[in-house]
Order: C-alpha cells, then structure tokens, then sequence
C-alpha cells in the first residue's frame, strides 16, 4: 500500500511538532542530505515552458529511495484564484520501485524553501544579524519569515510587495508570534535598509530588477528565492558581479538561478561544499554573499522522507492502493475481472435495495 498525505495532513504534521520544530527537523534532513551529495544520483530538473508558466519534474535517487516533484510557476495563476506553486511528489524504493509515499508539496515546498534557505544564511550571514528585509509577501513568506526567526534568530522583518493587501495578510497571520517585529515599508529600497539580510520572493516572468547594488550595506546576505526559471530573475548583475555566490546545484542554476544573466565561467560554490568546510560561505564581513536558491530536488527527498517518517509516527495519511495488490503478480489481467464483478455486485445490491423501497 502507498501512503496517500493531503494538505491537511501536512498541517497536522506541523501543528504536531510545531512550526519551530517542523522547521528545524526539515533543515536538519536537508542538512544530512546535503552533506551526503556523492550518495545521489542527479539531474538539473525537466521543465516545460509555456507562455504563462512552467511545469518541473524533479526527479533524484539515493541507493535505497527514489523520489520525484512535480511543480508549476505560473506567476499569474493568483489573479484567477490559483497558488503560483502547486506541487505533489513520490518517495519509491530503489530495491522494488514500489511507491511508499504519494504526498502533497505544496506546502511541503514553502517549508523546506524557507528550511533550506535559513541553512545557507546560517553559513553565509554574518552570525549577528537580527534584521531581515522581505520583499514579495506572497504564499513563500510567511514560511521564509518563520525560518529566518526560529532557526536564525531574526526578530525584526522589514516587508515590502507591490500588492499591499498581502503585506496585511503576512502581518496578520504572524501578528502573534512572540519577539517577531513586523513593518510595511513603502519600497523595496525602504524595506533594504538598515537590513543584515534581503530575502527576496517575489514572482513575475521577466528579467525583474528588485534588488539593485545602491539598495545593499556592505556584508548584507541576499536570499534570492524567487529568480527560478528562464527569463525570470530579481538581481541586478551588478549584485552577482561583487558578490560571493553560493547555489544549490550548478547545472540547474546556470539555466534558472539569477547567474543565468552572468557569463558561464562566472564563479559559484555550492552548499554542500561550505556545509562540508571545504569552501566558505563568505570570506569576511564586509561582503556581499547571495544564495541564489531555485529550489533543488535533494530538499524534495529530504522532506518527504520526513513526511513519511512523521506520519508514520503520528498515524496520520491513508493507506491507498496506487499500484494494484496482486495475489499472483503475473496476473495483471485478473484485476478487471475482479473489479468488474465487485462493481456488478454492488450495482446488483442498489437495485434490489431500491426494488423492495418502491
Ligand atoms: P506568490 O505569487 O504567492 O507571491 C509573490 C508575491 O510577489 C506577490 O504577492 C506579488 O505581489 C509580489 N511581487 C511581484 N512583483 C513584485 C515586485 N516587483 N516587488 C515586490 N513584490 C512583488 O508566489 P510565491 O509562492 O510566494 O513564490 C514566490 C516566488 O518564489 C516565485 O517566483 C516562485 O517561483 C519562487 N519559489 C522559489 C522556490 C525555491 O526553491 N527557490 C520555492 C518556491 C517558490
């Protein structure tokens, strides 16, 4: 059987272990993985690219577990009353191939995000940052604010989005979370200032420039989450240009990450290597440092195997048959028969019942 995770069992996960604690198991998972990158077999994701959007397949392996996302970015998708990020995902076994785990991600991909990218600030911020600038107050930045708090220790969070009513909603969900200081600002160059850190995550299809080289006080951390896709950045190259730049997995951030507007042999480290020691994350305190996060499938692995751990543990999700349970496994065609005499019975069973009502 395939354990079959909703949304609201994702939600209970989290009110289980608490949104603190959900964060820091997620960072410490995506953490362990990271640190193990030789185990994987991996691959820049497959995206097909349409005018209003992408859709992603972001498959990768260990020996022992298999898994798979399948994620969208349609930036306008909020004006017809759809998420801009709708993902689900497969955890298999290696040895047989059979699905364990067929889970929502669309919340599960806002939390290792913001799991993922309070790790790298964790080895590229200056360790004494206390103040977070956060400019695009969509479905993202709740998580990513939540992160940077709990796992960093940010307590004030300067926000900034073209669309003041999600500024709002951001202040409104979070208004009670304790030593948590939330303020609107009136630009994102307001929201910049006097911020250890600019997160940004935002979504438009274009070459957007949000955070420009004026904006930046020497030794900021840039988390940039929302530059993803072809076409679709938030840095002025002039950022990238003076910074040290740190990126999940090379091949797919040269195509997505906002280094797809540097020349090829423009230099990046990835994570792993500064989670091993074997680079650094910045080299001293007057740098500029940007994550240029698009989002890797490793992260997707790694949650949702503590997805499937957690539920297990808290008996939540249900046992469904994805793949059909087979007394003989060479008998495949047996199952129509089979279920289309249960449906016979069951149509038999309605029609007398109606018979002896009438
Ligand atoms: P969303 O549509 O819910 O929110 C995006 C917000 O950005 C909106 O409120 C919009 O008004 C605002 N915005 C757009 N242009 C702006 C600008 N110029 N200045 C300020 N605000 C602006 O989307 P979301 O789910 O929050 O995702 C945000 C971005 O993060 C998307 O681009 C998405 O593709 C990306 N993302 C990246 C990762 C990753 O791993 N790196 C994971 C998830 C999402």
């Amino acid at each position: 059987m395939t354990l079959l995770l909703t949304p609201r069992d994702v939600a209970l996960i989290v009110q289980a272990q608490g949104m603190a604690g959900a964060l820091r198991c997620l960072a410490h998972e995506v953490e362990a993985d990271f640190r193990r990158w030789n185990d994987f077999d991996k691959s820049a994701r497959s995206a097909s690219h349409s005018r209003d959007g992408v859709i992603e397949l972001m498959p990768i392996a260990d020996g022992a577990l298999y898994s798979f996302k399948y994620v969208n970015g349609h930036p306008g998708n909020t004006r017809i009353g759809l998420s801009t990020v709708m993902a689900f995902g497969v955890l298999a076994d290696v040895a047989t191939g059979e699905p364990r785990l067929l889970s929502e991600l669309t919340l599960t991909t806002a939390l290792r995000t913001a799991a993922t990218s309070a790790l790298a600030a964790r080895v590229m911020a200056r360790p004494q940052s206390r103040t977070m600038a956060l400019i695009g107050n969509g479905a993202q930045a709740e998580f990513q604010a939540l992160a940077f708090h709990h796992l960093l220790g940010i307590h004030r969070i300067r926000l900034f989005d073209i669309d003041p009513a999600a500024t709002a909603r951001l202040q409104r969900n979070l208004r009670h979370v304790p030593g948590l200081e939330l303020h609107a600002c009136s630009s994102a160059a307001d929201a910049a200032r006097g911020a250890d850190i600019v997160t940004t995550a935002t979504a438009d299809k274009t070459h957007a420039t949000i955070v420009t080289p004026d904006m930046l006080a020497p030794g900021t951390h840039v988390n940039a989450v929302g530059g993803d896709c072809p076409g679709k950045t938030e840095l002025h190259p002039g950022v990238l240009e003076a910074a040290h730049v740190v990126v999940e997995y090379e091949p797919q951030t040269r195509v997505e990450g906002d280094i797809q507007q540097m020349p090829p042999s423009f230099p990046v480290t990835e994570l792993w290597q500064v989670l091993l020691g074997q680079a650094r994350g910045r080299q001293h305190d007057n740098q500029w440092t940007v994550f240029d996060s698009v989002g890797f499938a490793l992260e997707d692995f790694s949650a949702l195997r503590w997805l499937y751990d957690s539920a297990r543990e808290l008996h939540l999700g249900a046992p469904t048959e994805l793949v059909p349970a087979l007394t003989d496994p060479k008998d495949l065609f047996g199952q129509i028969a089979l279920h289309g005499r249960a449906r016979s019975a069951a149509c038999r069973a309605v029609t007398a019942a109606t018979t002896s009502d009438s």
